[in-house]
């Protein structure tokens, strides 16, 4: 039995400026709000991206592909299948946990810290954590920074960054 450990980042942006505040008087429709953490934010418009652009799910998968020495999700789903437009983050993590479990892996522990001004994370940490160990079948921790209105789009909240580890166990 050994341990191997993995990191994942991801970055995705707004295609228009969005409110910054928890409370936005506009709300989106589940097709077009943000998807976060396997979650949905409906006071808040979808990032950009081929898939649901779940911007912490996608920094744990590639982190859990990493541990595993099996790339990342680009090289496992390619950029323009269309099997995985628009996909959900929860159908991109399971297949993630499948193709490692394949290959003689179990996912023992991770963690994910989310980079955005908004929507603040501590509101619903408990919420996203119960679902990611829904999916995953482990308790994972949950952080968030803002980075203090620093580092450009992230800091100005027009883009929302992840960065995650995985522990994987190979029987
Ligand atoms: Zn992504």
């Amino acid at each position: 039995m050994s341990f191997t450990i993995g990191t994942g980042i991801d970055v995705h942006g707004y295609t228009h400026e969005v409110s910054t505040s928890n409370c936005p008087d506009v709300q989106y429709s589940a097709g077009n709000c943000l998807k976060l953490g396997l979650l949905e934010f409906p006071g808040f418009p979808q990032l950009q991206g081929y898939s649901d652009a779940d911007v912490a799910t996608h920094a744990l998968c590639d982190a859990i592909l990493s541990a595993a020495h099996l790339g990342d999700i680009g090289s496992l789903l390619g950029v323009d299948d269309e099997n995985w437009k628009g996909a959900s983050g929860e159908k991109v993590l399971q297949h993630v946990l499948e193709t490692v479990q394949r290959e003689g892996f179990s996912l023992e522990s991770a963690s994910i810290q989310i980079v955005a001004r908004a929507p603040k994370i501590h509101a619903c940490r408990n919420q996203m954590m119960a679902k990611y160990q829904e999916v995953t079948g482990i308790k994972i921790g949950i952080g968030a920074t803002t980075t203090d209105g620093f580092l450009a789009e992230l800091g100005n909240g027009q883009a929302i960054m992840a960065v995650a580890n995985a522990l994987l166990r190979f029987a």
